[in-house]
């Protein structure tokens, strides 16, 4: 049994099966890069968005979806999938285009749902709309990047947003029933091990409904690998790492779905920590630290980020 609310479970508990996530790449930009915001994008974003690799580029939506479900099906003997928007800001366009490339991957035979993920400021009032439809007809979660709650370091790390533009897209999604999953890293530089702590507490604050937990991830090109390489971002270590998640995770409220624990670096495209390639074995070791220490999540709620 799991001791942390795990989006595979939820999944489980929804469909009675394992759903696989069917990435897809549908051409957006974001605004942080075009220059709209500002063009250099967060120091850590390597230029090809937040990371779908193995992806059809390119092709169209239905098209890359059905290239990938091959694969899973190959792979896993799946059955049921989600797509998922995750390169870029899937929400960085006019309303009847995004209408039209999220109908199109819901059309894909053995789609189930959908899950987009954005910017906090790609969010207007017509977008917002249009999501509260799929909301309301199918499984649908907003993943929407906050990556820390505070102010300095969203400025440090180039966000381009801060946290009260973070606050009103929640407030626009919790007002029409949208679901939505908070990314947040750990490890940024600059934060102190309360300061992350205290991120888990103000996301039950705010009342998200999920979380995807990244680890700070150096790729090649990026802002981040040239103050890497000049000795200026301190990395966690595995079991640093390992202990910060399961203390993150045994503050947190146990209702929030943990979509993921830990990042999905491309192999060939990562510099630092490589120790992070070998998922299972760090969720295994995640896995076995709260069973050693006898918690879950929730464990710790409302005690705030000291033992
Ligand atoms: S918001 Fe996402 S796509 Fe845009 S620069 Fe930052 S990480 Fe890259």
């Amino acid at each position: 049994m799991q001791r942390y609310n795990s989006f595979s479970e939820e999944l489980k508990r929804v469909f009675g099966c394992k759903v696989q996530r069917l990435s897809v790449d549908a051409g957006f930009t974001c605004p942080n890069r075009d220059g709209s915001v500002a063009t250099g994008g967060c120091i850590f974003c390597g230029g090809r968005g937040s990371g779908s690799y193995g992806i059809l580029e390119g092709a169209a939506v239905a098209a890359q979806m059905a290239h990938s479900k091959e694969v899973m099906v190959r792979k896993y003997k799946a059955t049921s999938f989600l797509a998922y928007f995750q390169s870029f800001s899937n929400t960085y366009a006019p309303v009847e285009k995004l209408r039209q490339l999220y109908d199109e991957a819901l059309s894909v035979p053995d789609v189930v749902g959908l899950i987009v993920g954005t910017r906090p400021d790609c969010l207007p009032e017509e977008t917002l709309d249009l999501l509260q439809g799929y909301a309301e007809r199918s499984y649908f979660w907003l993943e929407l990047g906050l990556q820390s709650h505070l102010d300095r370091t969203l400025a440090a790390i180039g966000r381009g947003h801060d946290l009260a533009s973070f606050n009103r897209a929640l407030a626009g999604c919790q007002k029409r029933g949208i679901r939505v999953c908070a990314h947040v890293i750990l490890g940024l530089p600059g934060e102190s091990r309360e300061e992350m702590l205290a991120g888990a507490e103000f996301l039950n604050a705010a009342g998200v409904d999920g979380v995807k937990l990244h680890l700070l991830h150096v790729m090649r090109g990026t802002r981040l690998a040239e103050e890497y390489q000049a000795g200026r971002v301190p990395m966690l270590d595995r079991d640093g790492y390992v202990g910060l998640v399961c203390d993150f995770l045994e503050r947190l409220d146990p209702n929030i779905v943990v979509h993921r624990l830990t990042g999905d670096g491309n192999r060939a495209d990562l510099i630092a920590p490589l120790w992070s390639l070998k998922k299972f074995e760090v969720l295994n070791c995640i896995d076995h630290e709260l069973e050693r220490r006898g918690t879950r999540q929730g464990q710790k709620q409302g005690l705030g980020t000291r033992d």
